[in-house]
């Protein structure tokens, strides 16, 4: 009889149309525009004929709005498909499996950081074995001989394990899973197992990095000893100041990722740093008008909406996420010839000042180009006749806060945002240094 791994191992054999892309000659970021379309096109047409056969809850979606697997032609057509919303998805974890319940190996569930009931994200084995194994490898250079350290959350969502995964199984190099805060968790171990063990690459999330940095600093630790390749950062937006505040204190690049719970990856930066580049073998992306739900065009900001490309037996069809961003197809300095995606935010994130929106990553950019800033801020929002904005920060290290200083950077932070607001110093690490999502805004 064979073993449960040796059975495992036997139906990860990759799907007939992976095996046709993704050759190991050709990695998905050098693959011409047109072939990534084609496969695209085909994994979109796969995708939706074994959901609607197989999954009661695409089926009854696609025979309400009208629609069948041969209406799907193209890719153009998928627009014909109706949307997946996260309410939706909050209802019955099992209703849009595309398998026998029992192919499952594992359930992610989302972090609730943005409200609402839980979404579960569940796998089967193979597709979790399969969509660790398709890599960028020029977006994401790690080798065999590689040790990365993955400082991220590991239970309940996927941002943790789906690093480790793509580190251990994708690159086949080592990590250590040093978590974020968790029961075994602190910044202290990690630096000091940083220090024994000289990593190479680290994913963690722009505030952690900065946890970490001052944890470094406690302990007499020059992080730029460690001549680390590189730094992924993701979980949070960071703006490029503050990325450059990072790269400064750890001695590397620091690139972006965006990605979510129920999709996995979507896009990571290049060392360009002009937007991310989608990870189109996983996931094809959409930008469609939040109102009318219409598909938009390349440089058009909207709602970011999702279809995994290599997931069959779990499917995810025009998910959308809530996120805005817009799509950019030009030409990349890197080489890499995905198309980059630019994002703005939740719509919810957005902070809103006397009937205007603004992004909290734009006056984060703000106030980290300010050298007498410090690394922890925070935006208070009081909304009322007159809405209110103040700014607490701390000051940066040597730098003497003053009533003087923080009227000045309220009147410069008004004369580039146009936003009125009060400024406020807080002493010298007395800001909250969370070990969850930095919380950056807070409405009185
Ligand atoms: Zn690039």
């Amino acid at each position: 009889m064979t073993s449960r791994f040796e059975k495992l191992i036997q139906e990860a054999s990759f799907p007939p149309l992976v095996e046709r892309y993704f050759s190991k000659q050709v990695s998905p970021e050098l693959m011409s525009p047109s072939r990534m379309a084609k496969f695209q096109e085909e994994a979109v047409k796969e995708v939706i004929s074994r959901a609607y056969e197989n999954s009661p809850f695409y089926h009854k979606k696609m025979v309400e709005a009208g629609v069948a697997p041969q209406d799907i032609k193209s890719l153009g057509d998928l627009e014909k498909v109706p949307f997946t919303t996260k309410d939706e998805l909050r209802q019955d974890p099992w209703a849009r499996l595309a398998c026998d319940k029992k192919e499952i190996c594992l359930i992610h569930v989302s972090t609730g950081t943005t409200g609402g009931k839980e979404i579960y994200t569940p796998h089967t084995w193979k597709e979790y074995y399969l969509n660790h194994s398709i890599i960028y490898p020029s977006l994401t250079p790690v080798k065999r001989e590689d040790l990365c350290f993955v400082a991220l959350p590991y239970e309940m969502s996927q941002s943790g394990l789906n690093f480790h995964n793509m580190f251990i199984v994708g690159h086949q190099a080592a990590s250590v899973p040093a978590g974020k805060g968790g029961a075994y968790s602190t910044s202290e171990k990690t630096i000091k197992l940083m220090r024994k063990l000289q990593p190479n690459f680290i994913a963690t999330s722009p505030s952690y990095a900065m946890n970490l940095a001052e944890a470094a600093a406690e302990a007499s630790f020059d992080l730029k000893s460690l001549h680390l390749k590189k730094m992924w950062v993701v979980g949070e937006g960071c703006s490029n100041a503050f990325r450059k505040r990072l790269e400064k204190i750890w001695g590397t690049t620091v690139n972006s990722n965006y990605g979510s719970t129920e999709s996995g990856f979507i896009s990571r930066e290049c060392d360009v740093h002009d937007g991310q580049h989608i990870t189109q073998a996983h996931v094809l992306v959409e930008i469609v008008d939040p109102q009318t739900g219409n598909v938009l065009k390349p440089g058009e900001t909207g709602e970011i909406v999702l279809t995994c490309m290599l997931r069959f037996d779990t499917p995810l069809i025009r998910y959308r996420t809530n996120d805005l961003g817009y799509i950019d197809k030009k030409p990349c300095r890197c080489g890499v010839l995905l198309p980059r995606l630019y994002m703005k935010g939740r719509a919810t994130d957005h902070i809103s000042i006397k009937g205007k929106s603004y992004s909290p990553y734009y006056m984060e950019e703000f106030l980290m180009q300010q050298p007498e800033v410090g690394n922890w801020y925070q935006f208070h929002v009081k909304h009322g006749d007159n809405d209110r904005l103040t700014i607490h920060a701390e000051p940066a290290t040597g730098v003497e806060a003053s009533p003087e200083l923080a009227q000045k950077l309220a009147e410069k932070f008004e004369a580039k945002s146009g936003v009125p607001c009060e400024f406020h110093f807080e002493g010298a690490g007395k800001m909250l240094r969370p070990g969850t999502k930095a919380l950056r805004v807070i409405y009185e």
